[in-house]
């Protein structure tokens, strides 16, 4: 089954693209791993983009899409994550595959910048934790492993999130307009009662 999953940042879409990909034995395809996992010329192309802080063409995003998806493990399926983020992307996907199911996650605004803004990492060991969700530290400021300082990221301010929510409806949120096939899940739940729902919706497909 080739899935692809939409929602805003703070949904939990990765999240649940991990448990998919798990149940489902299918990968996780998401663009982010998949240019930090490339090698060679091509990977010398894409952090020279990147690291001049300019985003990946769309053209060549899809030629390294278009390469993993053709991988031995991807002939049963795939659950797509990061990957159509506008309608040119969306466009250009309909070229190389064609998606059997759009799981959008949504959530309202309020509750994703709480969550974003929540997040906390350990300075010495790198774990993470969610002041407001899970896992959620004894104490805001200390990390229960190693006892190390707490931090918030530089972009996981209130005024940072709210700027990727309005890119996420100005840019992504039309892609759904490309699919007739979109399994719409309410991000406001907790992780397993979402995996619940949408396995539960996906199998009364395929029966
Ligand atoms: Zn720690």
């Amino acid at each position: 089954m080739k899935l692809l999953i939409i929602g805003p940042q703070g949904s939990g879409k990765g999240t649940q693209a991990e448990i998919l990909s798990e149940k489902l034995r299918i990968p996780h395809i998401s663009t982010g791993d998949i240019f930090r996992s490339l090698q060679g010329p091509l990977k010398k192309k894409v952090d020279e983009i990147i690291n001049k802080g300019n985003l990946v063409p769309d053209e060549l995003t899809l030629e390294i899409l278009k390469n993993r998806l053709e991988k031995e493990d991807c002939k049963k399926g795939f659950i797509l994550d990061g990957f159509p983020r506008n309608l040119n992307q969306a466009r250009l996907l309909k070229k190389i595959t064609k998606i059997d199911k759009v799981i959008e996650i949504t959530l309202d605004d309020k509750t994703a910048i709480k969550r974003i803004t929540g997040r906390r990492l350990c300075k010495k060991c790198k774990i993470n934790y969610n002041i407001f969700t899970e896992p959620k530290p004894k104490n805001p400021e200390i990390c229960d492993e190693c006892g190390g300082k707490l931090v918030r990221r530089k972009d996981d301010t209130e005024n940072a999130v709210k700027k990727r929510l309005e890119i996420y409806k100005k840019e992504t949120l039309p892609v759904l307009k490309e699919y007739d096939n979109i399994l719409t899940i309410n991000g406001n739940q907790s992780i397993k009662e979402m995996t619940e729902e949408i396995i539960n919706n996906l199998e009364l497909k395929t029966d």
